[in-house]
């Protein structure tokens, strides 16, 4: 039976899910616009049918995340209660025995959370309260974005551009001066406290190399976001390729898990731009990276599978070879004997995160020269990204494949020995996650195969010994790999 309340001392629900700040938090603003105590709660959901669970890098962000959020909120005078268990059915059951007047939330994109979502929306209609979803983590609504002749976007580019003509979006929101809080009811759902959810790694504590490198929360979020277009911003069209430099804004963990929203950072980008402080062409190309993640999220919306099936229904067919344990677990763990591969790999395993360009050729190299399928890639990603989001991790690994939208080539093979050449000239990128090839000179750095034997010698190193000898010919592997695409059919989406 929910608890009697009149209407002005019903309380309103804010359920906080991807949007882990209080700044420019829609959601949370409307909740506490009617003066009425205030639930704030978090459901960790792994049972909700569909929900894919977090992989390990983003259940230690989640975890530091919500810690940094309660404190906020405590601070403010509200409090954080945290569930465990099937989110639509928590929410009901707190809004049912606090005779909740209302519901608020920021709506998620993926197939299973909407239609939790929707569930949870009919079940709270039903007991006479409102539902409420609100935008906060994109740009634009995926239904918002249309072709003239009203059909979806396919192609980055035009998307964008439609976009971009939609004028800039609404300015932030201003995070709340205070907050409320109230007493669960006896008979509601009762919050768990946040160790009990086991989110961190316990044995072995493998987490050392994220704490080093991150500072979960909205605080270090606003920094980041701060610095970056401070200084940082400067040059990032010329070097955002350059995985040796730090010339990304390195955001993307805490827009996945919005604890920096992208009009946020929209407006942090546009306002630098307007004072002549951001270089046009760097501003616009930065501003086109989040555009990626908006288009990722519209595929995703309209493609709900989009991190299980090929959109382009041609790859079907591709002959994937069936995935060679020993070189899958030489990719994963970065022993490879390609250097830029194993570097990003290696990178990924100790912090979290892999450069944008590292991430496509680490990528390519499991998809064309080991002819591995993208999913086992998508799912390691997963596991270990602490920025693994369920859009632009699917919609990525497909556009390397060539079987997504707008995608790469298939005949683009990346030639891991150019490719470091390229972005990483003097070698320091592989010289900082590879340390048996420190030594190295840049000469030889990305392909130590090729370097003389003294050469290598003097540097301490013994190929096949100190550092792995290739585990395939790329030149061999890249034939076979187009080979196998040549041979698919030419179906579009
Ligand atoms: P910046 O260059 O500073 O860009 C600013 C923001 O724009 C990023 O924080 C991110 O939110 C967005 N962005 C930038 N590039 C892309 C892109 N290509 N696609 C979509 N959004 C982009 N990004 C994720 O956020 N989560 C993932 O799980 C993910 N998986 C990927 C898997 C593969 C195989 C590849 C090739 C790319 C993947 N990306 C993913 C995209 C991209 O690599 C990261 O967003 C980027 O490296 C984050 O670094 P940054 O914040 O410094 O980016």
């Amino acid at each position: 039976m929910p608890a009697p309340t009149s209407e002005s001392t019903a309380p309103v629900i804010l359920w906080f899910r991807d949007d882990l700040r209080l700044s420019d938090n829609g959601a949370l603003l409307a909740a506490i616009a009617s003066g009425n105590p205030l639930i704030c709660a978090y459901v960790f959901d792994e049972c909700s049918p569909g929900i894919r669970k977090p992989g390990g890098a983003a259940r230690w962000w989640l975890h530091h995340s919500l810690a940094r959020l309660g404190g906020k909120i405590a601070a403010l005078g509200g409090r954080l209660d945290i569930f465990a268990g099937a989110g639509a059915a928590i929410v009901l059951g707190l809004a049912r025995a606090a005779g909740a007047r209302a519901v608020h939330w920021t709506r998620r994109y993926g197939e299973a959370e909407r239609a939790v979502d929707a569930a949870l929306k009919v079940a709270l209609k039903d007991s006479g309260i409102a539902g409420e979803s609100h935008n906060g983590s994109l740009l634009c609504e995926p239904w918002q974005v249309k072709t003239k002749a009203g059909s979806d976007f396919r192609v980055f580019t035009p998307f964008w551009k439609a976009v971009r003509t939609m004028g800039d979006p609404p300015a932030p929101l201003p995070a709340p001066q205070r907050l409320t809080h109230c007493k669960l009811a006896d008979d509601a759902p009762q919050p768990v406290s946040l160790a009990s959810l086991g989110l961190l790694p316990a044995k072995p504590d493998w987490a050392g190399g994220l704490r080093a490198s991150w500072s979960p929360g909205e605080a270090g979020a606003q920094t980041r976001l701060a610095d970056f277009v401070a200084g940082g911003a400067r040059g990032y069209a010329a070097n955002r390729n350059r995985p040796d430099l730090p010339s990304t804004s390195r955001l993307s963990p805490h827009l996945r898990f919005g604890e920096v929203s992208p009009r946020q950072v929209f407006h942090a980008a546009m306002a630098r731009l307007q004072s002549g402080d951001m270089p046009s062409g760097d501003a616009e190309k930065f501003l086109s990276e989040l555009g990626w993640r908006e288009f990722s999220y519209n595929l995703l919306y309209h493609f709900p599978k989009l991190a299980t099936q090929n959109l382009q229904s041609r790859f079907n067919a591709f002959a994937w070879l069936a995935a060679n344990p020993h070189q899958l677990v030489a990719w994963q763990s970065g022993r490879t004997g390609f250097p830029i591969v194993d570097a990003g790999m290696r990178e990924l395993w100790q912090t979290g995160f892999m450069h944008n360009r590292v991430r496509m050729i680490c990528a390519s190299f499991l998809i064309k020269d080991l002819m591995i399928d993208w999913r086992s890639g998508e799912a390691w990603f997963w596991d270990t990204l602490c920025d693994a989001d369920p859009a632009s991790n699917a919609a990525s690994w497909q556009w390397v494949a060539g079987s997504g939208a707008d995608a790469a080539p298939y005949y683009r093979v990346f030639n891991p020995m150019l490719q470091g050449q390229k972005f990483d000239p003097a070698g320091d990128y592989v010289r900082r996650f590879v340390p048996e090839l420190a030594r190295l000179g840049s000469a030889h750095i990305h392909c130590p195969g090729e370097a003389p034997a003294e050469v290598l010698r003097q540097a301490g190193i013994t190929l096949g010994k100190t550092y792995p000898l290739p585990i395939v010919d790329h030149a061999i592997a890249r034939q076979r790999a187009l080979a196998a695409f040549a041979a698919l059919g030419r179906d579009e989406i």
